[in-house]
Formats: structure tokens, C-alpha cells, sequence
């Protein structure tokens, strides 16, 4: 059975963050979600498709007014520019340090296991976490091989 994803209602995320609803974040959201994690140059790119006359600095500026107000996240990329995506539950990244790709991984029993023993440890309150591990993704093995 072919299901297709559900989109976030923007309107009522940047609403609830306490942002007006405009189209231009609605459409650096949708074109985020679209691809998962994307650098302000690949978001920059696909809004100028549909709003031409949309400035590098505009686009930013709303990348990091979102980022502040808990709509987007930062992901920092070795050794590249960082990539953003929409605020989800907490998950891990397997970032390629080759070509940059970011893959989602949602398996998190064990690890959350691991960070609650070591925070409670240091009598530290842990609220938010983000986990990047850095590698070389299959197929960027597969092409340093050959
Ligand atoms: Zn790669
Ligand atoms: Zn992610």
C-alpha cells in the first residue's frame, strides 16, 4: 500500500513558536522537511524557484530566527557548513564527512539508556540532545575503493 507522508501543518508550527505564518518560512520549511537536513546554500537554491527575488541574507536570517525559536535545528557537518532540519523527536545522525549526506536514526532505547545513567552520574539535568556520529557512508566507500 503506497502512504504518503504527512506534512506539518507550518501555519500552526510557526504560530505556536510565536512566529507570523509568512510564505517564505512555510516554504524554507516544506522544502526542509522534503529533503531532511539541508545547508542554507541547498535551501537558498530551492526557494529561489519559488521566490525569485528572495535574498541569501533573507533566507538566513528566517533559517536562524526559526533556529532560535525551536523550529529548526542546526546540524553541525566536520569539516562542511552545517545542515538544518525540522525539530523532531531526538534522534541520532550518521553524517558522511565525503559527501556530506545526513541519515536519521530513530533507534534510541538503548542509547537514552546510556545518557540517563551518565547525566544522572553528574547530577546533571539533561533536556535535549543531539548525537552525530561521523563516518563514511556505503557508498562513498564504495567510490574511494574503486
Ligand atoms: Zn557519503
Ligand atoms: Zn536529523
Amino acid at each position: 500500500m503506497h502512504q504518503r507522508k504527512k506534512m506539518t501543518d507550518y501555519v500552526v508550527l510557526l504560530k505556536e513558536k510565536g512566529l507570523k505564518a509568512t510564505f517564505q518560512r512555510m516554504n524554507i520549511l516544506e522544502v526542509i522537511e522534503k529533503q531532511g537536513h539541508m545547508s542554507v546554500d541547498d535551501i537558498y537554491e530551492e526557494v529561489m524557484k519559488v521566490h525569485p527575488s528572495l535574498s541569501l541574507a533573507t533566507i538566513y536570517k528566517n533559517i536562524i530566527l526559526m533556529q532560535e525559536n525551536g523550529i529548526l535545528v542546526e546540524v553541525p557537518i566536520a569539516g562542511k557548513k552545517s545542515k538544518y532540519e525540522l525539530a523532531k523527536a531526538d534522534h541520532l545522525h550518521l553524517i558522511c564527512t565525503e559527501c556530506g549526506e545526513v541519515e536519521d536514526k530513530m533507534c534510541l532505547e538503548k542509547t537514552d539508556a546510556v545518557f540517563h545513567q551518565l547525566t544522572e552520574e553528574e547530577h546533571f539535568k539533561l533536556n535535549r540532545r543531539q548525537v552525530n556520529l561521523y563516518g563514511i557512508c556505503e557508498a562513498c566507500q564504495a567510490k574511494i575503493v574503486s
